[in-house]
């Protein structure tokens, strides 16, 4: 199963991909992970990018689209993937028709507050990538990863400032994807304003169709 998780930041891609790539025993690759992650080792892409993703703004094609095929490249990616926050611009999208055929694109449908409700309240294990909600999925003990107990951060880019670039880099760059997809017959509409549970349930039948 090749599967696109589209939709803005925040809409909850990355929550429900952890669980899909279990029960569909396929690799979720976000390209907002591979890039804290270079940022993290302080590799030369790393470098390259940091300030790119504390603003909010994208990172070049080139850079982006080289990356992802790379990635796709590796073993676990022969029989299927979760491709999430890839791709953002018609160009990447373009490039990765190049790459490989999908089966699905889902585009995560929801409003803007929702979003940025569930942006700010968001926080993360640096080392992890875990992902809670201060409110909506917090960690057993305040501030603290579940399983690594290492201290739960708030992302540079998830800051108030941050947050109203993206939402505008989204509307943009990514949202005409949506027709992008819908025309080519592979766009499937997942109402994300549910619990996890709920979109989960709604992603199982969407792609199933
Ligand atoms: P969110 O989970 O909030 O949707 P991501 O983790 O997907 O955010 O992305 C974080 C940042 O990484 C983006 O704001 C952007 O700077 C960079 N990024 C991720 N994916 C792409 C992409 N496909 N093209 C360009 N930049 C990207
Ligand atoms: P994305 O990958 O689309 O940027 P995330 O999966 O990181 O989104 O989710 C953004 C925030 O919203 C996180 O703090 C997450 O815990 C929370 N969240 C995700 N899905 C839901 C949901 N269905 N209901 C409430 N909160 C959610």
């Amino acid at each position: 199963m090749k599967l696109v998780f589209l939709g803005p930041p925040g809409a909850g891609k990355g929550t429900i991909a952890s669980q899909a790539k279990t029960a569909y025993s396929i690799p979720h690759i976000s390209t907002g992970d591979l890039f804290r992650d270079n940022i993290r080792r302080e590799t030369e892409l790393g470098q390259k990018v940091k300030a790119i993703l504390a603003a909010g703004d994208l990172v070049p094609d080139e850079v982006t689209i080289a990356m992802v095929d790379n990635r796709l490249k590796e073993a676990d990616a022969a029989a299927g993937f979760i491709l999430d926050g890839f791709p953002r611009t018609i160009a990447q999208a373009d490039a990765l028709a190049r790459m490989t055929e999908l089966d699905k694109v889902v585009n995560f449908v929801l409003d803007k507050e929702t979003v940025v409700r569930r942006l700010s309240g968001r926080r993360v294990c640096k080392s992890t990538g875990r992902t809670y909600h201060i409110l909506y999925n917090p960690p057993k003990v305040e501030g603290i990863d579940d399983e690594t107990g290492e201290p739960l951060i708030q992302r540079d880019d998830d800051r108030e400032e941050s947050v109203r670039n993206r939402l505008e880099v989204y509307e943009a760059s990514t949202a005409p994807l949506i027709d992008y997809y819908r025309s080519r017959g592979l766009l499937v509409d997942v109402d994300a304003s549910g619990s996890p549970e709920e979109v989960f349930e709604q992603l199982k039948k969407a792609i199933s169709g």
